[in-house]
């Protein structure tokens, strides 16, 4: 294999993930992490890093893997990111450190985000683990919500000594690292479990199944229990609907909680208390990362699964590497499509999906070319679910019980990008509450500024 070219990572086969919850891709082994590593040229002034919104040492990491030095590839990579073993799986690399990489300008670029996995996994393996703080300022600080952005700011702060508690609203921590992607791109006791024991490693409180906002709120939790500061990362877990005619009909669910009983409540294993519908003919609505682990879910509880979306597969939103995957497994795509009404059966059960099909005209404030219905063009597929997957918007608890707490029409937390500070002194935020459903880089990118703010405002105080 030439320079130009990535050392190819093993992945399940298809025919056989098709039916199995075990992870599709099965990442590197030292000796390919080595050579795919030789191939970094460790530019003085990396492209890479400025496209990594944790801004990890990427050549310096790569270069202790290409010597074979995995431990000292590990310390490097903590130093900015919590979750390296995550972000190696989930993040879009190929829109920004890969997608920045020189080496991509005439071949392939480096395969940062699988070295990085391999790292993450290698340091698992090895019992290595973050440094813990030596001193503590006593200073107490409250995260609302474990998922990416609130779990990095918790590591970040309890770095630098405080000491720092963690509020989840359910029985378990990770956020959308546990209850929504699926087990076979993120796999839970393996991964996400073991990076949320690193944090607590560093000092970290964890209390489970305290909704803040109902259980406490955040002026009784810094009047009344000592927390100068407090940093909200509750993530943006309200679906959208469609508001189409039939959507209420039995069989209908949001991507949200189709995700959280396969994914939290292990409704995929036969033994499951909570046992989810197994669909013969499921339709997904939607085009991003969350239609497609709803569809490919499906899909492995037996279903024939059309993907539905109104735009064309160039503005499918979803990661490249999920939209191959999904076709790899039998995902049928049916684009230019949108839907017009859910139908019932005498019962109230969802028995098809009216269509219609559209064509793409002027672009759009997004800049993506508008899609425009095509009159007379109405068509049915015959399904008995349908899983909408429109994207989510925060939940509005937190903001509504929380006196001077700015939020904006879409009820994200107004707060300033650089230091996550809101407009509530001592109260700071970020993630998908602020930015409305992201990325977990980008959550980990708020969790970072979060702390780096709530430190500034605290070391002044
Ligand atoms: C199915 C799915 C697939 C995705 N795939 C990808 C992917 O491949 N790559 C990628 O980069 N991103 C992906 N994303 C997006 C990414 O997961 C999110 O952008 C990221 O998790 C946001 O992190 P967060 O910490 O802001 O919020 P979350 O991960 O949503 O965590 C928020 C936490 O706060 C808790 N909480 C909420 N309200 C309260 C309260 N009142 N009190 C206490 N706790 C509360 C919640 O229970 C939750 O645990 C995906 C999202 C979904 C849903
Ligand atoms: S831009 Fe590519 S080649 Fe340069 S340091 Fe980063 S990963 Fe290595």
């Amino acid at each position: 294999m030439g320079v130009l070219e990535k050392v190819p990572v093993r992945e399940q086969d298809p025919a056989v993930r098709a039916t199995n919850f075990e992870e599709v891709c099965l990442g590197y082994n030292k000796e390919e992490a080595m050579e795919e590593a030789s191939r970094c040229i460790g530019c003085k002034n990396a492209a890479c890093v400025k496209g990594c919104p944790v801004s990890i040492d990427i050549p310096g990491f790569i270069g202790q893997v290409k010597e074979g030095n995995i431990e000292e590839a590990y310390k490097i990579i903590s130093e900015a990111s919590s979750l390296p073993a995550v972000c190696g799986r989930v993040c879009p690399q190929e829109s920004q450190c890969e997608g920045k990489c020189i080496r991509g300008l005439k071949g392939d670029p480096i395969s940062i985000g699988k070295l990085e996995r391999f790292v993450a996994d290698w340091a698992f393996e090895n019992d290595v683990h973050p440094e813990p703080p030596k001193e503590k300022n006593g200073k107490k600080v409250a995260v609302i919500g474990s998922g990416p952005a609130g779990v990095t700011c918790a590591g970040d702060l309890a770095k630098l000594g405080y000491d720092v508690t963690v509020f989840e609203a359910l029985h378990e921590l990770g956020g959308v690292l546990v209850y929504g992607i699926p087990e076979f791109r993120l796999p839970k006791e393996r991964v996400v479990r073991k990076e949320i024991e690193n944090v607590k490693r560093l000092g970290v409180k964890f209390e489970t199944n305290v909704v803040i906002g109902k259980s406490v709120t955040i002026d009784r939790l810094m009047e009344d229990e000592g927390f100068e500061a407090v940093f909200i990362g509750s993530g943006a877990g309200l679906p959208k609907f469609m508001g189409i005619p039939g959507e209420n009909a039995n069989g209908v669910f949001s991507a949200n909680e189709y995700l959280t009983r396969s994914n939290l409540m292990k409704a995929f294993r036969e033994e499951s208390k909570t046992p989810i519908m197994r669909g013969k003919k499921v339709a997904v609505v939607g085009g991003g990362n969350v239609a497609m682990d709803a569809a490919r879910t499906a899909l492995r509880l037996g279903a024939e699964v059309h993907i539905v979306y109104r735009r064309s597969e160039a503005e499918l939103p979803a990661r490249v590497e999920e939209v191959h995957h999904a076709k790899e497994e039998g995902i049928i795509f049916d684009l230019l499509t949108n839907p017009v009404e859910i139908l019932a059966d005498e019962n109230g059960w969802v028995c098809g999906i009216k269509c219609i099909k559209m064509e793409l005209g002027e672009p759009d404030a997004s800049g993506r070319r508008r899609p425009v219905e095509v009159a007379g063009s109405e068509f049915v597929i015959d399904v008995d679910a349908v899983i909408m997957s429109l994207g989510t918007s925060p939940n509005p608890l937190i903001s509504s019980t929380t006196e001077g707490l700015e939020v904006n029409k879409w009820k994200c937390i107004v707060a300033e990008e650089d230091n996550g500070k809101t407009t509530k002194e001592g109260v700071y935020a970020g993630g998908d509450a602020v930015t409305g459903a992201a990325t977990v880089i980008l959550a980990m990118g708020a969790g970072r500024a979060g702390a780096k703010g709530i430190h500034e405002y605290l070391s002044d105080k």
